[in-house]
């Protein structure tokens, strides 16, 4: 059976990472930067990097609109760290662009200048133990109607999953040799 054809969002930020880690799934990843790249996509990554400047090329390349639609037609989406908060219906004190499709509350640059980036243990439901990379991550502040949080460090929402296509992470496992969250996906899709 072929791989799965399974997009990156391309406009800025760790993409190629996660084009490599769908690869060792045996995945057909492949960049989205277009319209017409969108169309044959299995599923969409939207990766780390920064939010409001993915936001903004989105607009600008016309991509939101799409990619919402998309989504809400079933398409699978999961949105590492920035992708994350691209996902999230609100983004605490930021009116930034957002696609706003995920029932959650995002707070940025969360974890104190201190700790800014670390890796560590994490516990996932439905995944089990695998490892995270947080780089000036978001975490969730609030979660509501059909959000479920399937992860938590520290006391702090850091996975959460809408329906059976919406997966947001606040770390990257793309920057780890870990792949399950990446075959977590892919089964998504
Ligand atoms: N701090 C970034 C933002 O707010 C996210 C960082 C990341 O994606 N690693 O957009």
């Amino acid at each position: 059976m072929a791989g799965k054809k399974i997009g990156v969002l391309a406009m800025q930020g760790a993409f190629l990472e996660h084009q490599q880690a769908l690869s060792r799934c045996g995945a057909e990843p492949f960049l989205v930067r277009t319209a017409s790249d969108l169309e044959s996509a299995q599923g969409l990554i939207i990766p780390g990097g920064e939010s409001t400047t993915i936001g903004k090329l989105m607009k600008l390349f016309g991509l939101d609109t799409l990619i919402t639609e998309r989504v809400k037609q079933g398409m699978p989406v999961w949105g590492t760290c920035a992708g994350m908060i691209l996902l999230a219906k609100e983004i605490a004190d930021s009116e930034q662009p957002r696609l706003g499709l995920m029932d959650i509350k995002v707070k940025r640059n969360a974890y104190g200048r201190q700790v800014e980036s670390f890796e560590t243990d994490l516990d996932i439901v439905g995944i089990g133990k695998t490892r995270g990379v947080f780089i000036r991550a978001p975490y969730v502040e609030e979660v509501w109607g059909e959000a479920k949080i399937l992860s938590t460090y520290l006391g702090k929402i850091i996975m959460v999953q809408q329906g059976n296509n919406m997966l947001g992470t606040a770390f990257h496992p793309e920057l780890t040799s870990e792949l399950d969250v990446h075959q977590y996906f892919i089964d998504m899709a």
